[in-house]
């Protein structure tokens, strides 16, 4: 039996797909936040450099990748792909379980798809410096290390609560050479009016952003980067789905359903967008987007306009939102605790191509352990919900006993984050449920902005 798929150099993808070509719907435009006009590149230019605001907006469907990155991927690309017979076995499932492991990159997950790509561009433009921000510090790491490869500065803000309880990812950053500060931080005017009025404040990812932000904005030769949510990094990151396509025609199947975590959007998207484009084309896929059911971003936020970061900084963006001023509750899985969601993957689930589904934290620490203990790697709590999902529909699968063929996507390994698994271990964490009334607080703060053309009222969800 084959267990690994393996692609060879010279198969690996050599252009990125773009969702926006084929979207059954076309996208709304972001907002400028002052004017509530849709932004044009210039409204972009002082934080990203053109070649990416082009991206952000191009409607080309294939974007050759530049040399200087495919050498770059190849570090650790193409990433295998492997079947999971050992979880087969372990849920005595007739389902064929395929994944995609993401985790084998030096960084540790799929973000230095997208790092590489836009160190390169900036590269390109001139640019000194890049300012960003980090949750638990698996984007911050994974742009350090793709950072020194070009030459250029980078300066991370990291959730202060992250900094303080998990040193290693920081110290993965200062090895790559990059400067990592708690945030928020006494560094920017949108920290310090953070820290007015909560001195205590732990942080959060939009916070973090509003920081990286500012200081990009009043730096001539420091560019901003994001590590998910926006079009350019969704394009970034086809190239695992892209990879993926080749290895499930070598294992000679098709999936039926398709899985990934979803914080951003960004692995998701990665693996999901080249078979979404197939099933826009007629063929019948399942493709699910595993979210925190304390996060519940796609499953019980509306689709509005809504900012990117806290302090009302970043352009309005059409998307699956709790409010720009929500901070997700302390799970472990830090790279989902984000209010927002992708616009490509908004999109892809109001045009029904995507599903959403929420998972509970204990769920996906308990898949993760089944996980680990049947195929070995031990995976990233983030990843976790992907796990869970997956093992959710081969049980179902053994259920109906149907010979389902379930694909999703390894996003990172979790050998920085066994202190989370520690505190699973001692009985320490809980299944956080949102309140709808701590959404509908925070959904307030939107009422005054400017409205999509299409919305969904998913208020009476759940
Ligand atoms: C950051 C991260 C995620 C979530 O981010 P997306 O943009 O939704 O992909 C998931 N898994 C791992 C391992 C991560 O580091």
């Amino acid at each position: 039996m084959v267990k690994k798929y393996i692609l060879s150099e010279q198969d690996m993808p050599r252009r990125w797909y773009n969702i926006m070509a084929d979207m059954p719907t076309p996208m709304e435009p972001p907002l400028h936040p002052g004017t509530g006009k849709a932004c044009g590149p210039e409204d972009l230019a002082p934080i990203f450099p053109m070649s990416l605001i082009e991206q952000e907006v191009s409607t080309e469907r294939w974007i050759d990748i530049p040399e200087e990155v495919l050498e770059k991927y190849t570090i650790w690309r193409p990433a295998p792909l492997f079947r999971a017979t050992g979880l087969e076995k372990a849920l005595d499932t007739p389902a064929r379980i395929y994944f995609k492991n993401e985790g084998v990159s030096p960084a540790g997950s799929h973000k230095p798809n997208t790092a590489i790509a836009q160190a390169y561009y900036n590269r390109l433009a001139g640019t000194k410096k890049i300012t960003t921000e980090t949750g638990a510090g698996q984007w911050g790491s994974a742009l350090s290390m793709c950072c020194a490869f070009f030459g250029i500065e980078c300066k991370v803000f990291m959730v202060k609560i992250s900094y303080n309880q998990k040193p290693y990812r920081r110290l993965m950053m200062e090895t790559w050479g990059a400067k990592c500060t708690a945030s928020p931080s006494t560094e920017t005017k949108a920290g310090r009016s953070i820290l007015e009025q909560d001195p205590e404040s732990p942080g959060s990812l939009g916070m973090a952003i509003s920081e990286a932000v500012e200081a990009a904005v009043t730096n001539p030769d420091t560019k901003y980067a994001l590590g998910s949510v926006l079009n350019h990094v969704m394009i970034h990151q086809s190239i695992i789905g892209l990879e993926a396509q080749k290895q499930m025609e070598m294992a000679g199947d098709y999936p039926d359903i398709i899985i990934g975590s979803a914080g951003g959007g960004s692995n998701f998207a990665g693996l999901a967008v080249p078979f979404a484009r197939d099933k826009i084309n007629g063929r019948e896929i399942d493709i699910i987007a595993a979210e925190p059911a304390s996060c519940p971003t796609l499953t019980r936020g509306p689709f509005l306009y809504d900012f990117g970061d806290t302090v009302q900084m970043t352009p309005l963006l059409p998307m699956h939102t709790l409010g720009h001023s929500y901070v997700p509750a302390p799970i472990h899985a830090g790279g989902l605790r984000y209010h927002g969601m992708a616009p490509i993957v908004s999109q892809l689930v109001l045009d029904g191509i995507v599903r959403p589904e929420a998972v509970k934290q204990m769920e996906t620490f308990e898949a993760g352990l089944t996980f680990a203990r049947s195929e070995g790697f031990i995976p990233a709590p983030e990843c976790n919900h992907a796990v869970a999902m997956a093992i959710k529909e081969a049980l179902k699968a053994k259920e109906e006993g149907k010979e389902k063929v379930i694909l999703a996507n390894w996003s990172g390994h979790g050998l920085v984050d066994l202190a989370a698994y520690e505190s699973y271990f001692q009985g320490k964490l809980s299944n956080y449920e949102l309140p709808q009334k701590e959404i509908d607080l925070a959904l307030k703060d939107l009422d005054n902005l400017p409205k999509p053309r299409q919305t969904n009222d998913r208020t009476d969800n759940q």
